[in-house]
């Protein structure tokens, strides 16, 4: 694969750009709504392209783009698709994290929650929860729900499958990480998997059911108020049926 196209365009997509095809594909893949994808070139293709032309660029997951490169998936499928995004159809886009049999641990922040069932529970909601396999061989299995700092829902875990709403502002998947934003710069959730037993929340700033969670700079947050913050830094819990239990009621 050459740097740059004959017109002399290089492979770098602009940021803004990427954020706006990202958007407009509701975060996934436009066939198949998977969250981990490629940016591809589908009007024209990449090597008769001559501009980033956000219009001409969609999100393909790795099957369809292997499945476009060997020729098997038609431009026309893809530009139908593109139309019609599978993401936007279902209202998210989805993956699923890969944990393996032995007992997990979460850090929040610098925060570790080692073998817990409820992680984090609101109101005796589960926020954060962890069960162990159903049957011998099988995964851990972990759920959740994120909120931003308004209440919206950012993404919602269950049993090991998460999914990304198409109405956030941005979704993004870094190598490991997922990284969901509600404005330029401003970060809702920044969540690492470390596969197969660990997972990091590296930066959370959300509101449930009236009490706020932020997590920044290893600082694990909590806010009955939104003023007053009780700081966990570093620490942890370990093997608890219910590790941190929250409730304004
Ligand atoms: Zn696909």
């Amino acid at each position: 694969m050459g740097e740059r196209n004959k017109h002399g365009l290089g492979r770098t997509i602009p940021a803004e750009v990427k954020r706006i095809v990202r958007k407009r594909c509701g975060f996934g893949c436009v066939r198949c709504g998977l969250a981990l994808y490629d940016y591809e070139h589908f009007d024209p293709d990449f090597k008769d392209a001559l501009t980033h032309d956000e219009n001409g660029i969609t999100l393909l997951c790795m099957q369809c783009n292997q499945k476009r490169n060997r020729g098997v998936l038609s431009v026309e499928t893809v530009r139908e698709a593109n139309k019609h995004p599978k993401c936007l159809s279902d209202g998210f886009a989805s993956e699923t994290f890969d944990f393996g049999t032995k007992s997990m641990t979460v850090i929040v922040a610098s925060h570790e929650f080692i073998d817990c069932c409820t992680l984090i529970a609101i109101n005796d909601f589960p926020v954060l929860s962890i069960r162990p396999p159903e049957n011998i061989g099988e995964p851990y299995r972990l759920s959740g729900r994120f909120a931003d700092e308004t209440g919206e829902i950012t993404l919602a875990i269950k049993d090991n499958v998460w999914a990304a709403g198409a109405d956030n502002w941005d979704v993004e998947c870094v190598g490991p990480r997922i990284i969901i934003k509600n404005g330029p710069r401003r970060v809702a959730l920044k969540i690492k998997s470390e596969p197969p037993h660990r997972i990091i929340i590296e930066q959370l700033n959300m509101q449930f059911d009236g009490i706020a969670l932020r997590a920044e700079n290893e600082k694990f947050e909590i806010s009955f108020d939104g003023k007053n913050w009780t700081s966990f830094v570093g620490g942890g819990v370990a093997g608890c049926n219910v590790g941190i239990d929250l409730r304004n009621r």
